[in-house]
């Protein structure tokens, strides 16, 4: 199995699984974000203590890729600080957008889990499904 089906595989899975899906029952932070263009729908929760990400849940409607991608995301974050949670968001985005990343990236699980969602740099229609998500916990932790 190559890179690509590799990636459409956790995509998929995630998409029809979604990992810390419905609403907690404590929360610091929610925030709702959408892209109209692809009738995507999230609803974050976040608890936030003590600058550490303790949970974090989503409501989501929409494709696999939003879906998945807020699956992985809430993965990734949970037991983080607020930087590093910070310093994902800026890679995330840059690996969406297919923007030059800059300076060493020290690579590890979270960023090899993110890379499953690289090729929707290919497809500029898709990137805000990938990224919002994402952009509705910034919202939470800014
Ligand atoms: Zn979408």
């Amino acid at each position: 199995m190559d890179l690509h089906n590799l990636y459409q595989e956790v995509i998929i899975d995630h998409g029809k699984n979604p990992r810390n899906s419905g609403e907690l029952e404590q929360y610091t932070c929610t925030h709702d974000a959408s892209n109209p263009l692809c009738g995507d729908q999230l609803t974050i929760y976040v608890d936030v203590d003590n600058n550490i990400i303790r949970n974090v849940s989503f409501r989501a409607r929409g494709c696999a890729i939003s879906i998945a991608s807020a699956s992985i995301m809430s993965q990734i974050i949970k037991g983080k600080t607020v930087e590093e949670v910070q310093f994902l968001f800026e890679y995330f985005h840059k690996l969406c957008t297919g923007e030059e990343i800059n300076g060493p990236v020290h690579e590890s699980e979270d960023i090899e889990r993110l890379k499953v969602m690289s090729g929707v740099s290919k497809f500029p229609s898709r990137v805000k499904c990938a990224t919002m998500s994402w952009h509705a916990m910034k919202k939470c932790i800014d």
